[in-house]
C-alpha cells in the first residue's frame, strides 16, 4: 500500500490504472478504522484492481457546535488496517491539500437532505456533497463503495453522481454491527462504559419495528411507535428522530405498501455522543425482506 497526499498524485495513479484497463474501486472515509470501514474495502478489494481508501477528516460537514476537534484518529492503526485489507492507495491529504483557498464553489442536494439528520444539521450534507464531489472528480470513473449506516448520505450521494452525471457507480453496503447490535462507528469511542450498553437500544427498536411490520403492521405512525417506546425503556438514550420513508427518495408515507423499499431511521443521544442508525426492509407479499445482521438475510442494492 503507498499513501499520497497530493491530489495530482492521487489523479496520476487513477489515470495510470484506468490506462491499463484497470477497474478503480474507492471508498471514502474519515478514518479511525473498524469493521464497518474494512467491510467497504474488501468489498472493492474482491471486485477491482485498484482499490483507493481516501482519510479525511473534513471540516465542512461539521457544525460549529459539533466534534470537528474531538474526532478520534489514528493514523498509523489506519493505514495498517487498510494495508491488511489489502488497499493500493490511502489518499491522506491535508486540510490545505482539499481546501487551498476559500471555497466559492458548493455542492447541495436539495430535498432528500431536509429530512432525518438535514434537519437538525442544516450544513451537513452540503459538506459532504461537496467533499464527495471533489473527491469523485480527483478519482475519477470508479465504483464507490458507501456504508448504509449513514443511509442519508448514501442517498444524497447516489442522487448527486446522477444528477451531475459523475461517471461514478455508487454501492450501498450492509451496516456492520458489534454482537449486541450497535452500528460500529468512529464516534462509538466517545461513549462511556454505561452508554456504550445502553446504545444497543437503537437495534433493538429497529428490531422491534421490523417484527411488527412482519406481523403484519402497515400504518407507517405505529410501526415508528414501536420503534420510539423501545427507545424509551433506556433512560441514557434521548431519542431525536425516528422515522420511516422510502428508501430510495427519503419521501414521508402513510401507509407501507407492497414491492417498495423502506428505511427506518433513528437518531439519538447518549450524553454527548450523537448516534444514528437505520434498516432497510421490503413487503413482498407475505415476506418481508430486510437488511438487519443477526436478523434476517442481509440484500446488496
Ligand atoms: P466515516 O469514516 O464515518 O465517514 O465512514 C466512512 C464510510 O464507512 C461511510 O460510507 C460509512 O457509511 C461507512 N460506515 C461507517 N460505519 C459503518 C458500519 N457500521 N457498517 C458499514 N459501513 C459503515
Amino acid at each position: 500500500m503507498i499513501t499520497i497526499e497530493r491530489i495530482g498524485a492521487l489523479r496520476e495513479q487513477c489515470d495510470d490504472a484506468r490506462r491499463r484497463e484497470c477497474s478503480v474501486g474507492f471508498v471514502p472515509t474519515m478514518g479511525f478504522f473498524h469493521d464497518g470501514h474494512v467491510s467497504l474495502m474488501e468489498a472493492a478489494r474482491s471486485a477491482h484492481d485498484l482499490v483507493v481508501v481516501s482519510l479525511f477528516v473534513n471540516p465542512t460537514q461539521f457544525g460549529p457546535t459539533e466534534d470537528l476537534d474531538a474526532y478520534p484518529r489514528d493514523a498509523e492503526g489506519d493505514a495498517r488496517r487498510a494495508a491488511a485489507a489489502g488497499v493500493d492507495v490511502l489518499f491522506a491529504p491535508l486540510i490545505e491539500e482539499m481546501y487551498p483557498r476559500p471555497m466559492l464553489t458548493s455542492v447541495r442536494v436539495e430535498g432528500v437532505t431536509d429530512g432525518l439528520c438535514g434537519a437538525s444539521r442544516p450544513h451537513h450534507f452540503g459538506g459532504v456533497a461537496t467533499v464527495v464531489t471533489k473527491l469523485f472528480s480527483i478519482v475519477g470513473p470508479c465504483t464507490a463503495y458507501f456504508g448504509k449506516k449513514d443511509y442519508q448520505q448514501l442517498v444524497v450521494v447516489r442522487r448527486l453522481a446522477a444528477d451531475l452525471d459523475i461517471p461514478v457507480e455508487v454501492v450501498g453496503c450492509s451496516i456492520v454491527r458489534e454482537p449486541d447490535g450497535l452500528a460500529m462507528s468512529s464516534r462509538n469511542a466517545y461513549l462511556s462504559s454505561d452508554e456504550r450498553p445502553a446504545a444497543a437500544v437503537l437495534y433493538r427498536a429497529l428490531e422491534g419495528a421490523i417484527k411488527n411490520v412482519m406481523s403484519g403492521e402497515r400504518n407507517v405512525a405505529r410501526v415508528r411507535d414501536a420503534a420510539v417506546e423501545i427507545v424509551s425503556t433506556e433512560p441514557l438514550m434521548s431519542l431525536e428522530y425516528a422515522e420511516v420513508v422510502r428508501g430510495d427518495d427519503l419521501a414521508s408515507v402513510t401507509q407501507l405498501e407492497n414491492g417498495v423499499e423502506y428505511v427506518i431511521a433513528l437518531a439519538a443521544r447518549a450524553g454527548a455522543t450523537r448516534l444514528i442508525d437505520n434498516a432497510t426492509f421490503q413487503i413482498d407479499g407475505h415476506d418481508i425482506h430486510f437488511d438487519l445482521y443477526g436478523f434476517g438475510t442481509p440484500r446488496e442494492t
